[in-house]
């Protein structure tokens, strides 16, 4: 598997990457259980198998519950998949602020972080909320892609300007100064 993120390769037995923990794909895992032990509580019945590592798992031991619109499951993840691709998403996140580039265009220079998250990043991962029908203007930000999406109500018509953009540019500098 090549990871969408980072591009690195990674077996295929992993459901997700193994250098920045960028979720891959799910494992196709039984519906039913057939009287399988948790694997982390020995002498506990498991309730699902998790679809990240396709062990068994007590209800303890679920730390995410989802659904696939794909295949039409429920989707369990265990405490300790989880643990695993946040530890490995904050190191290397980490690692790339300390180096100055962008989590998502690991060449691009870092240029300004999210009011949001705080997370820096490269210009064209950052926008600028819009205000004005005719004459576009930067309003709020700048948002990260995560924090643009979560802001904004779907049923909101609100367009995005590009921190590359140089309206944008005008703003950093006016809240800078
Ligand atoms: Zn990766
Ligand atoms: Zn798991
Ligand atoms: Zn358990
Ligand atoms: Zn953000
Ligand atoms: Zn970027």
């Amino acid at each position: 598997m090549q990871c969408s993120r980072c591009k690195s390769i990674y077996a295929n037995s992993q459901s997700y990457c193994t250098t920045c923990g960028y979720f891959g794909l799910f494992f196709e895992v039984p519906a039913r259980m057939s009287g399988e032990d948790c694997f982390r509580h020995i002498g506990l019945p498991a309730s699902r198998f998790c679809v990240l590592c396709a062990r068994p798992i007590c209800d303890e031991c679920r730390a995410r519950e989802g659904f696939s619109f794909l295949s039409l499951v429920p989707t369990t993840e265990c405490i300790e998949c989880v643990t695993t691709m946040e530890a490995l998403q904050a190191a290397y996140f980490s690692n790339l602020r300390s180096a100055g580039f962008c989590p998502n265009h690991p060449k691009a220079p870092l240029q300004h972080s999210c009011i949001s998250c705080g997370l820096s990043f490269c210009d064209e991962c950052l926008a600028f909320t819009s205000r004005g029908l005719l004459r576009r203007r930067p309003d709020a930000g700048p948002y990260c892609r995560t924090c643009f999406q979560m802001k904004l109500p779907l049923r909101e018509f609100t367009r995005k300007i590009s921190a590359a953009d140089p309206r944008a540019k005008n703003a950093i500098t006016r809240a800078r100064s």
